[in-house]
């Protein structure tokens, strides 16, 4: 199930999202933001069926950057989706601090995406017959504590295009506004899924500093997939996939610059 970029119904529940945990229970524990435990995904039934993920045990820290590395069909996109509530596990439990969304029904994983979680991907999804800022408009007209559209478009450097309409934009810059998009209502988490893929070297990687900034500024939980090996030196933590399991787990001590980094 992929409902596309605007799912959201207005028809939800308040009563069925926990309230968020305490400062004091924050510090005693430290919780994750995520905590995945024996995560799997199978797709279909019977000699079909596809298991895209396998028992994956995963805890992302608030304001961590994370890079998904991992060959194509290796689970990532699988991965990244459960996390944003696009799609729900096939067995084991995922946690964003007290919501358990393995067990969440279609009405709270539309108001979890609505009001924590910003999707980037490959292919910008704006919509053309809007103009840049009608396009972030769109999100931060039902978001509940929007930054103002004008700023989104600031911090990714297209505020002198706010007038102009996608066909009129690189596809940097298109991407660049489908960030601005998805950072204007101020998500906790920005989910990318191969935001460069379409991209060339120089442009590709301007977006990316333009992710690592958002990530720097606001404080942003980040996970980004790529093919790219070249970009987990962005990361505070570079995870490998391999047949939908967790293969390989690196830290960085520091973050470099997008603009450092070359591939
Ligand atoms: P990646 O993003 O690393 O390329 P995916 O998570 O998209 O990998 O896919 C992992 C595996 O699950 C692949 O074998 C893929 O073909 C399969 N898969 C992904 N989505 C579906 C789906 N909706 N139905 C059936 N199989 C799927
Ligand atoms: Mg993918």
């Amino acid at each position: 199930m992929r409902p596309g970029l605007f799912p959201e119904s207005p028809a939800v529940d308040e009563s069925m999202v926990p309230a968020a945990p305490t400062a004091t229970d924050a510090a005693e524990s430290a919780p994750a933001l995520f905590r995945a435990r024996a995560l799997s995904k199978v797709y279909g039934d019977g000699p079909t069926a596809v298991r895209a993920l396998s028992d994956v045990d995963l805890d992302i820290a608030r304001g961590e950057f994370l890079v998904m590395l991992g060959a194509s069909g290796s689970g990532k996109s699988t991965l990244l989706n459960l996390l944003g509530g696009l799609d729900v596990p096939s067995a084991g439990e995922l946690w964003f601090e007290s919501l358990c969304l393995s067990r969440a029904d279609e009405a709270t994983l539309t108001r979890y995406r609505r009001e924590h979680i910003g999707f980037v991907f490959q292919f910008y999804n704006l919509i053309p017959s809007l103009t840049v800022a009608e396009n972030v408009a769109l999100v931060t007209d039902i978001a509940t504590a929007p930054m103002p559209v004008d700023e989104a478009l600031d911090r990714v450097g297209l505020l002198p295009r706010r007038d102009h309409f996608p066909a009129q934009l690189s596809g940097g810059e298109q991407q660049r506004v489908a960030i601005a998009r998805a950072i204007a209502k101020q998500p906790a988490v920005l989910l990318c899924d191969e935001p460069t893929g379409a991209l060339d070297y120089a442009t590709g990687k301007r977006v990316l500093e333009v992710i690592a900034q958002v990530s720097t500024d606001l404080g942003t939980t980040v996970v980004v997939i790529t093919h790219n090996a070249a970009m987990a030196g962005m990361a505070d933590r570079v995870i490998r996939l391999a047949d939908g399991r967790i293969a390989e787990t690196r830290h960085n001590a520091r973050r470099i610059s997008p603009s450092e980094l070359s591939w």
